[in-house]
């Protein structure tokens, strides 16, 4: 039996994870769940699974939480704020966890599973731009195992050598759907509005994500969040174009062998995979029916409509704390584009000038890490009110 801590259980991964979850009783236990303030969604999960403990981030949901599950007869403890995340990271009656929260947000708890040494199945890609080189040493330090539940991240995890090893491998080959506005001039992007953005062609995700996707900054995070998982360079790593997001990514080997990892565009599939580990269990996913989908398409990614993905790679270049800029940056330009407070072409400018306003340093510690984070939102929100003033 395997007992699960989820975090960011209300979100599209959450929900996915407990679809496969709920497929397998007799495997897995869901011991602790988290939301960051949707109190009422957070107590109907504990109705379902049942977890000895639930955490809403946001304290301020705290009674809410405490008196619904009581109310519910339920005997799930409420817990509150983000210290009582990483405590639920870290609960030694757990040995699985699920880092399912958007954004640097879940960089603490994400760093708590590692430190002590759980199987940490983890979909939160902000926290390994954040602190990549720091995440995968305190994992290797703990003795902790990361299976990525990237759908890029798994199949390359899927078609590497076991064990660790990178032998004969020449390059990673991420693919990329290209999102809703694939085949768009950056002029013809001026006015696109959040919910056009949202509209992702292949995939049902969180509006954060979405976002990346329609930007190619997901790519980008993705580029870098494969650097630190798989230890490549940079210009080891590629970005293909795959509109029909089947084939989920390839390793190129230098005999000339590519493997890829083939699926329907399901989360579950790598969250299955991530799950039962080394063995291999239903998820949910209808099997793939190749003379249906006729044929793929491939072509380079179009870094001048979508100038996020080179901002990525020169952040990765870059090094040290760059990308903990990138990330942050990224985030409030991507709010800021959903709340209607800046245009989609100014989310590639406002990550741009960020970067170009601020120091890098090398990255070490969390607490450099959380003070870089915190430096370059507020620097993005000064650069934001001067651009809407402009
Ligand atoms: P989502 O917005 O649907 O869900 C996010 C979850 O995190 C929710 O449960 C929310 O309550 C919680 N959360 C949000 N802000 C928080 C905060 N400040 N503190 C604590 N908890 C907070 O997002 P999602 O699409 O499920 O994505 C989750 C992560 O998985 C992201 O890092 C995303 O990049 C990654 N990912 C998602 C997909 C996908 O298909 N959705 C695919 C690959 C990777
Ligand atoms: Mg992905």
């Amino acid at each position: 039996m395997k007992r699960i801590a989820l975090l960011g259980a209300t979100g599209s991964i959450g929900s996915s994870a407990l679809d496969v979850i709920a497929r397998h009783p007799d495997r897995f236990e869901v011991l602790a769940l988290s939301a960051h303030s949707r109190v009422d969604e957070l107590i109907a999960l504990c109705a379902r699974f049942r977890p000895a403990q639930a955490c809403i981030a946001d304290a301020r949901g705290y009674p809410a939480l405490r008196d619904g599950l009581r109310q519910r007869g339920l005997a799930t403890e409420a817990l509150a704020g983000s210290e009582a995340l990483e405590s639920l990271a870290s609960d030694p009656a757990t040995d699985t966890v699920i880092a399912a929260i958007v954004g640097a947000a879940g960089m603490g708890s994400t760093l708590a599973a590692a430190r002590a040494g759980k199987r940490l199945l983890l979909a939160n890609k902000e926290s390994v731009v954040l602190a990549g080189d720091l995440l995968m040493r305190v994992a290797r330090e703990h003795g902790a195992s990361i299976f990525p539940i990237d759908s890029e991240h798994n199949a390359i995890f899927q078609c590497l050598p076991a064990g660790g090893t990178r032998q004969g491998v020449r390059r990673l080959l991420l693919t990329a759907s290209g999102g809703p506005f694939l085949g768009r001039t950056r002029e013809s992007l001026r006015a696109v509005t959040p919910e056009q953005a949202c509209a992702h062609p292949n995939w049902t995700m969180g509006r954060k994500i979405s976002v990346d996707s329609a930007t190619l900054m997901n790519k980008g995070l993705e580029v870098i969040e494969a650097h630190h998982l798989f230890g490549l360079p940079a210009q080891c790593i590629e970005v293909v174009i795959h509109p029909q997001s089947v084939i989920h990514s390839l390793v190129d080997y230098i005999d000339g062998s590519v493997l890829a990892q083939l699926g329907n565009p399901d989360m579950r599939t790598a969250l299955a995979h991530g799950l039962a580990w080394p063995e291999r269990i239903d998820s949910g996913v209808a099997p793939l029916d190749l003379p249906q989908l006729a044929h793929f398409d491939f072509a380079k990614p179009d870094l001048a409509a979508f100038p996020c993905l080179g901002l990525a790679y020169a952040a990765l270049r870059t090094g040290g704390t760059a990308p903990a800029i990138l990330n942050a940056a990224n985030e409030v330009a991507v709010a800021a584009f959903l709340d209607r407070r800046l245009p989609f072409l100014g989310i590639a400018d406002l990550i741009a000038s960020t970067m170009e306003a601020l120091p890098v340093e090398p990255a070490g510690d969390p607490a450099v890490l959380l003070a870089v984070d915190a430096l370059a939102r507020a620097r993005a929100n000064e650069l934001l009110k001067d651009m809407s003033q402009a």
